[in-house]
């Protein structure tokens, strides 16, 4: 009997072949139009659209404006009244509510008040310190060497450069953004958190980021369609907005000041 040949696709492996089956599933999801909704909980990737940046760019001015309508002080919900509390604060922040933070914060402080009381603190202590703001043993390893590094490289003050931040060990650009543009106003780039990620997503402003989480992209599709001076303001006017319309399982579109530059209002259930 004839042996039966199966000739493969070229260049796709099973494993790609499932995850683009998976992808493709995802993707219709959010891509069919009005009454289909995302999947509580999964990823959703960018859509595309023909969109000329012309005129995204002067949807991103709309969009600015209503924002400083809406948020006409917008700012980090983070408790801080130094560069050193808001980086630690920053780092807390991580996979974790800012209210939480705001909890931690105060005995946090007292116990470490400055760069040098933090490095020379024990990582168990600390971690029962940080334990409720979740991956306490990682953030108590960053805080731990964040301090250290300070201390040895910068006399125990929090550096404005973006450049020296990143050199702090657990620090990227998200943290590096929030402390250079809340603290000392300079508009380095901007903070992306998961609700700045969501809601550039929802508003279309996304060109090459692959979907919510790819926070490098988001960062690089945002900057050139808003203004320097206002990257800092943006990413908290987002995130306020994140929380408190565009929320992730029920967007209030229906009252959402954004709604009319949004193409993705009334679509998401
Ligand atoms: S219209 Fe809806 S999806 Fe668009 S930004 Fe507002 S709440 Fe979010």
């Amino acid at each position: 009997m004839p042996k039966r040949v199966v000739k493969k696709a070229p260049g796709r492996k099973r494993g790609t072949e499932a995850a683009g089956a998976r992808q493709a599933a995802r993707t219709r999801s959010v891509s069919d139009g009005p009454g289909v909704r995302h999947a509580a909980g999964t990823r959703p990737p960018v859509r595309r659209t023909r969109e000329s940046q012309t005129a995204r760019q002067q949807r991103a001015a709309r969009i600015l404006a209503l924002l400083r309508e809406r948020y006409p002080h917008a700012t980090t919900a983070l408790h801080h009244s130094s560069a050193f509390e808001l980086l630690v604060a920053t780092v807390l922040s991580a996979q974790c509510t800012d209210e939480r933070v705001n909890m931690v914060m105060p005995e946090l402080m007292r116990r470490y008040p400055d760069a040098a009381a933090l490095a020379a603190a024990g990582q168990e202590e600390l971690e029962a310190m940080i334990k409720s703001t979740g991956f306490f043993r990682n953030k108590a390893k960053s805080l731990r060497g964040i301090a250290q590094a300070l201390c040895a490289r910068h006399g125990g003050q929090v550096p404005d450069s973006m450049e020296a931040l990143l050199e702090l060990p657990g620090v990227a650009r998200k943290t590096a953004n929030c402390v250079l543009g809340t603290w000392f106003g300079k508009n380095e780039g901007i903070v992306v958190d998961t609700h700045v990620g969501r809601v550039a997503l929802r508003l279309r402003l996304l060109t090459t980021a692959r979907n919510d989480k790819d926070a490098v992209r988001i960062e690089q599709d945002l900057m050139p369609l808003f203004p320097r001076d206002f990257w800092t303001f943006l990413s908290h006017a987002l995130i306020w907005h994140g929380r408190l319309v565009c929320t992730a399982r029920k967007p209030k579109c229906a009252g959402c000041a954004l709604a009319g530059d949004c193409p993705s209002a009334g679509t998401l259930g």
